[in-house]
């Protein structure tokens, strides 16, 4: 298949690689439909991180299921779905107590924990600016989506940007009738804004020096 290739900073191609199989009865592949370009994914481009020439980018990834592994019970071949970008396993000490993004099982790298698709010592998991994406742990990194190829563009958010945003706006305890302001109006700043004005703030700055952002903020 094809997939977009870390070169080394400043540099990736569209190179062929290996498809992805079915590695563990847990497994699930998906045809990708939609697979985001991050701010996270500019780290490694530009020479920021540890990341080893031969990484496939891509951990905000969504698509329909083509093969699915004899041990998924809830997720069938042709279903639409999205995947959060952390991999996890759902049944460890953290994934139970909410903590995903430190998943005790998925990294098997000395002193990390936590896995996402396509990215530097976050797990052996290549990412989805590709053809196709396996999905370990199928039942509980797969997001079922209504099925159709509606709303691709807003759904996609679902991996990544808008939890990330909202996120933030939970973490500072956004409530009904304050007033907030949000520094940086990038894709995760604008679901924050946006996250705020749905959990009722009844007024939301955006502070920005780019004048397409602010724009943005104001639709
Ligand atoms: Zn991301
Ligand atoms: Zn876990």
């Amino acid at each position: 298949m094809k997939a977009v290739v870390y070169k080394g900073p400043f540099s990736v191609a569209v190179e062929e690689v290996p498809d992805p199989k079915i590695e563990h009865p847990n497994d699930v592949i998906v045809r990708i439909t939609s697979s985001c370009i991050c701010g996270s994914d500019l780290h490694m481009y530009e020479g920021r991180t540890a990341a080893e020439p031969g990484i496939v980018f891509g951990h905000e990834n969504m698509g329909i299921v083509e093969e699915v592994g004899q041990a998924v019970t809830t997720i069938r071949k042709g279903d639409r779905v999205v995947m959060p970008f952390n991999v996890a396993c759902g049944f460890c000490k953290n994934c139970v107590a909410g903590f995903t993004g430190f998943c005790l099982t998925v990294n098997p790298e000395p002193g990390f924990a936590g896995g996402a698709y396509g990215y530097v010592a976050m797990g052996p998991y290549t990412g989805g600016q590709a053809e196709y994406l396996r999905v370990p742990y199928a039942d509980f990194n797969c997001l079922k989506l209504p099925e159709g190829t509606e709303f691709e563009d807003d759904f996609i958010l679902l991996a990544d940007i808008f939890p990330t945003g909202y996120h933030g706006a939970e973490l500072a305890d956004v409530r009904p009738g304050e007033s907030v302001a949000v520094f940086g109006a990038g894709p995760v700043g604008l679901m924050a804004a946006y996250s705020c004005l749905l959990r009722g703030a009844s007024k939301v700055f955006v502070v920005d020096r780019i004048k397409e952002r602010l724009d943005k903020a104001r639709e």
